[in-house]
C-alpha cells in the first residue's frame, strides 16, 4: 500500500520514511502541503496521507481542506501529525477533516496501529464501492437477455444524444421488434418465447459494435444506440442485424424456428433539432411502417430538414425497403 507523507522537518520526515518502509509501506515524502495537494491529484495517488499540520507554503490543514472539497469518489484517509497537542487543537485538527490525529514524538507502535485502523477504513470503502458498482450494474441489466433494459437503454440514448450534439457528431439508432412474436408464446408456450427472446438479444449483441448499446425497450422490442453512425452506416447495420436474426433459423428444445423481425432505423445525421423523444418516435414511426408493409423488412422515415417534434405528419413519411 502506498503512503504519503508530507512533513517539512527534514529529520522527521526521514525517520517516518524509513519507518514506514520498514513496516512494507511504498512511500512517497514531501516537504510542504502544496507538494502533498499536487501528488493527491495525480491517477493513482496514495489514498492513506500522514500530514505534518505547520509546513511552510501550504499546511496540513489547507491540503485536508483541498481534498475534502473535491469531487473525489475515492477516499482519502489523513493522520494528522503535529506537535501541537492540546485538546482544542484535537478538536480543530479532526473538525478540519482529519481522520486521525497522532501527536509528536510519535510512538511507532502507536502510528503502526493507527496506520493498521486507516487502511482497514479504506479497504472497506473499496469493498462498498465494488459492491455499489455491481449492484448499478445489476439494475441496468435486463434479466432475461442481459441486455441493457429499459431505463438503463433510455438513459444510455440520453447520454449519447446529448454528446453527439456537443461533440457536432452523428448517430444512429435502431429499434427492432420480432415479427409475430406472440405466434411463438402461444404454440410454444411462454419458456419457448423467453428462449427466442434470449437467442435474438445475442444475435443483436453480435451484430453491433463494441461501441454500440444494445437494450431491451420492451417485450419483445430492442433498441440499439449506434454512435457515430451517419444515416447510410445505420441503415447497413440494420439489415446486418436482420439478416443476423433471420439466419440461421433458432434451435430452441421445443422447435427450430424461423423467426423475423422489423426495424425502424433513425440517425441524427438528417435532422436538425434532435432530442431523445423524438428520435424514439421516429424510430417507432419507422417501425410502424415496416411492420404494415409486410414485416421483415427495414424502414426509416422520410427526412426533411427542420424536422420539429409536434411536426410529425404520418404523410411525412414512408419508404420501407425490403432487403
Ligand atoms: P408483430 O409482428 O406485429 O410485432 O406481432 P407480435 O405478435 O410480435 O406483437 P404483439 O405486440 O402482439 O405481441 C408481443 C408478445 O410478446 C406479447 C407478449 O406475450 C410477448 N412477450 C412480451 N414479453 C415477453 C417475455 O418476456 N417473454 C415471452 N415469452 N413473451 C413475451
Ligand atoms: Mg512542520
Ligand atoms: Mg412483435
Ligand atoms: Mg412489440
Amino acid at each position: 500500500m502506498k503512503v504519503l507523507i508530507a512533513e517539512d522537518e527534514a529529520v522527521s520526515r526521514k525517520l517516518l520514511e524509513n519507518t514506514l518502509k520498514q513496516w512494507g509501506y511504498e512511500v512517497i515524502a514531501v516537504e510542504n502541503g502544496r507538494k502533498a495537494w499536487e501528488i493527491v491529484q495525480q491517477e493513482g495517488a496514495p489514498r492513506l496521507l500522514i500530514l505534518d499540520w505547520m509546513m511552510p507554503e501550504m499546511d496540513g490543514i489547507e491540503v485536508i481542506h483541498h481534498i475534502r472539497s473535491r469531487e473525489d469518489p475515492l477516499y482519502s484517509y489523513v493522520i494528522l501529525l503535529t506537535s501541537k497537542n492540546e485538546r482544542k487543537d484535537i478538536v480543530e485538527g479532526l473538525s478540519s477533516g482529519a481522520d486521525d490525529y497522532l501527536a509528536k514524538p510519535f510512538d511507532s507502535n502507536e502510528l503502526k496501529q493507527r496506520i493498521l485502523v486507516g487502511r482497514r477504513i479504506l479497504e472497506l470503502l473499496s469493498e462498498l464501492s465494488k459492491a455499489r458498482e455491481m449492484l448499478a450494474r445489476k439494475a441496468s441489466i435486463d434479466s432475461l437477455t442481459s441486455l441493457y433494459n429499459r431505463g438503463a437503454i433510455l438513459e444510455l440514448l440520453e447520454k449519447e444524444i446529448y454528446r453527439a450534439k456537443r461533440e457536432k457528431s452523428l448517430l444512429g439508432l435502431i429499434m427492432l421488434d420480432l415479427d409475430h412474436f406472440k405466434r411463438v408464446n402461444d404454440t410454444f408456450g411462454h419458456m419457448a418465447g423467453d428462449a427466442i427472446l434470449r437467442e435474438a438479444a445475442k444475435r443483436v449483441a453480435k451484430g453491433i459494435r463494441p461501441y454500440d448499446y444494445a437494450g431491451r425497450y420492451g417485450g419483445e422490442e430492442f433498441l440499439i444506440i449506434m454512435p457515430g453512425c451517419n444515416f447510410v452506416s445505420t441503415r447497413s447495420r440494420a439489415e446486418e442485424i436482420l439478416r443476423q436474426i433471420r439466419s440461421p433459423k433458432m434451435n430452441i428444445p421445443e422447435a427450430i424456428l424461423q423467426v423475423t423481425a422489423s426495424i425502424g432505423y433513425v440517425s441524427t445525421e438528417l435532422i436538425e433539432d434532435y432530442n431523445p423523444r423524438l428520435m424514439v418516435q421516429m424510430a417507432d414511426s419507422a417501425l410502424y411502417e415496416a411492420k404494415s408493409s409486410g414485416r421483415d423488412r427495414i424502414a426509416s422515415i422520410n427526412f426533411f430538414r427542420n424536422y420539429k417534434i409536434g411536426g410529425l405528419k404520418p404523410t411525412n413519411y414512408h419508404f420501407s425497403e425490403n432487403i
